[in-house]
């Protein structure tokens, strides 16, 4: 039995047996395959060659189109390589002598040619070795497609253990196949996380070393409550895990009459529960458990699970099915958060180097005005069938803002030009979740109709730590007193602006943030569905004297440790089950 620590993002507990899911960016382990599999394996090596060679194609004619002839030539030199018999024959011969899968012989055979380029010493020659590298990239990659399809087929549902994951490679996952995600790396608020629990998976992601050490079929237990994966686990462990899965089942089950009760503290003070979505279907989850309709509905994932961006209508009928299923309760619609851990990477030619300080959000679609027109005219439309809001993402400065305003009453001007029904009133409002935006909380309040702090990405701002990543992840949390003075000053400067202000990070969906979030003022929190009925148990059960008490105390730390065991502690006196019956430091 091995036990591996990570960090919990998607709760509840996984047992299954281990699917490997292999990445192009992973160092491709030696498999071997039975003698039936071989002439399989080489069909799927044909066919990733094909489909690199076709998608070189196509970066060649974009590269021609828009950097010129140079830059295509270095596409038709790699699509040369991959035709090249001497580099491709070796890689058939290894899969029929050796019995290893395509990824193996491919890996093998380009790891020889880079070392035959490096050794020549020339200059010209070493920068062969990075078209090598992003040559088996392209030809990797095509295979883990094939790989991802197989994960689709699989008939018996499995854990994935993986060393990356994207949050589209996520997205295709189906929960009744995948039982349990556990990833080498990736953070508590990343994209990958958050699908992870869109789609209610147990996960656990920034394992570490899990990939390379967990084979196809062993047995795993995820245990996304608590951040620990157990391989090969005993029989003890099996079955002390079975005992808590069945505390927490108990405990699910008593949370559902708060689908129908109110979010009101012991004292009367109301409170606007709303849900977090990335798919249409999850509307009708929201308004099941008892949501009061949708405060963030992040719009890229629809782009990210079609693989290429949807047109008009597409965006405009999954936005018209989303308002229809909330049945009158508001949607707020973010347009497209892409960049940074979505999307854009993987279509540029040249990845950018700081890629959450780089191309995203807003910027995207401010320089792709086109793009940014279309899915405004969608969300008027949808609103032409239940209240909307429309919310601009990691708005830096008030230009941006005054300029996506600009784009939206152009939108509006050709839609009543056209006949097009919408409503004018739509409140426009921002995410706050840059520091520039926080501390210029005051003015934007001016300029919109409503704040909703996006605490995952304010985090990883104020205190620059990336949220994907793993090796700093003890550093990312919103328990910093430098983001807690933020988000206060934000509350205080809507609330003086008379602007509604929302929480919709991840923080809003934890237990042991609620009396704080309440304490400091605020009324309205956006949380994933799977968080609404635990959200609302704890909303029920405190008063707002005990809140406002905690929001003081806290604010007094100087600490991030004290601010957290504080918080903790409150939450324990008030849903001990949520944290199901154990002690912070039990593993199993
Ligand atoms: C946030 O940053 O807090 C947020 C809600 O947006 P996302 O997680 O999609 O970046
Ligand atoms: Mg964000």
């Amino acid at each position: 039995m091995e036990i591996y620590k990570g960090i919990p993002v998607s709760g509840g507990v996984a047992i299954g047996k281990v699917f490997v899911f292999d990445d192009a960016g992973l160092r491709v382990p030696r498999r071997t395959v039975p003698e039936s599999r071989v002439e399989f394996e080489k069909s799927r090596l044909d066919g990733a060659l094909a489909s690199s060679v076709g998608e070189l194609e196509r970066l060649r004619q974009r590269a021609e189109r828009e950097l010129g002839d140079e830059a295509a030539k270095i596409f038709a030199f790699h699509q040369g390589m991959l035709h090249d018999r001497s580099l491709t024959e070796p890689m058939r011969r290894r899969i029929e002598a050796e019995k290893v899968t395509a990824e193996y012989a491919v890996a093998v055979e380009f790891a020889r040619l880079a070392e035959t380029f490096a050794r020549l010493g020339d200059h010209s020659f070493a920068t062969k070795v990075d078209d090598v590298r992003d040559l088996e990239r392209h030809v990797l990659q095509a295979l883990t497609g094939e790989h991802k399809s197989a994960l689709s087929r699989l008939e018996e549902p499995a854990v994935v253990v993986a060393h990356e994951l994207t949050p589209s490679q996520a997205a295709a996952f189906h929960p009744g196949t995948v039982l349990g995600v556990a990833t080498d790396t990736g953070g508590r608020t990343s994209h990958t996380a958050i699908v992870a629990q869109a789609l209610g998976i147990p996960a656990v992601l920034g394992v570490g070393q899990l990939a390379e050490f967990a084979s196809d079929g062993e047995t795993v237990i995820v245990d996304g409550d608590r951040g620990v994966v157990v391989l090969n686990p005993d029989e003890e462990t099996l079955e002390s895990y079975r005992a808590y899965t069945l505390r927490m089942r108990a405990f699910s089950a008593t949370l559902g009459e708060m689908a129908s009760l109110p979010a009101v503290t012991t004292d009367g003070t109301e409170v606007c529960l709303l849900g977090n979505i990335e798919f249409a279907t999850e509307a009708s989850a929201v308004t099941k458990l008892g949501g009061a309709g949708v405060g963030l509905f992040r719009t890229e994932f629809l782009w990210l699970t079609m693989d290429h961006e949807p047109t008009e209508e597409e965006q405009y009928e999954a936005y018209a099915e989303t308002v229809n299923r909330l049945g009158g309760r508001p949607c707020t619609f973010r347009t497209f958060d892409l960049g940074a851990d979505k999307h854009t990477q993987s279509a540029r030619i040249e990845p950018e180097r700081n890629p959450f300080l780089g191309l995203r959000s807003i910027r995207y679609c401010l320089q792709n005005i086109p793009m940014f027109r279309r899915q405004l005219r969608a969300i008027m439309r949808a609103g032409a069938h239940g209240p909307i809001k429309v919310m601009f993402p990691l708005v830096t400065t008030l230009m941006e803002l005054r300029q996506a305003k600009m784009v939206l009453n152009d939108v509006m001007e050709d839609l009543a030009e056209e006949g097009v029904s919408f409503d004018r009133e739509t409140p426009v409002g921002i995410m706050v979740e840059s520091p520039s935006a926080a501390v210029m909380a005051s003015t934007f309040a001016r300029e919109c109709d409503f704040f909703s702090i996006g605490t995952n990405d304010l985090v990883q701002y104020v205190l620059a730590v990336d949220r994907t990543n793993e090796t700093v992840a003890s550093l990312y949390t919103p328990c910093h007193p430098a983001v807690l003075r933020l988000m206060k000053d934000v509350v205080r400067a809507a609330r003086r602006q008379g602007i509604e202000v929302s929480v919709c990070g991840e923080m809003a969906g934890e237990v042991e943030y609620t009396m704080l979030l309440l304490g400091m003022g605020l009324r309205n929190l956006s949380v994933s569905p799977a968080a609404i009925s635990r959200i609302k148990r704890v909303i029920r059960g405190v008063d707002m004297e005990a809140c406002e008490r905690l929001a003081r105390k806290v604010g007094s730390f100087d600490s991030e440790r004290q601010v957290a065991a504080c918080l903790r502690d409150a939450a324990w006196k008030i849903i001990p089950e949520a944290f199901g019956g154990r002690s912070a430091d039990d593993p199993a």
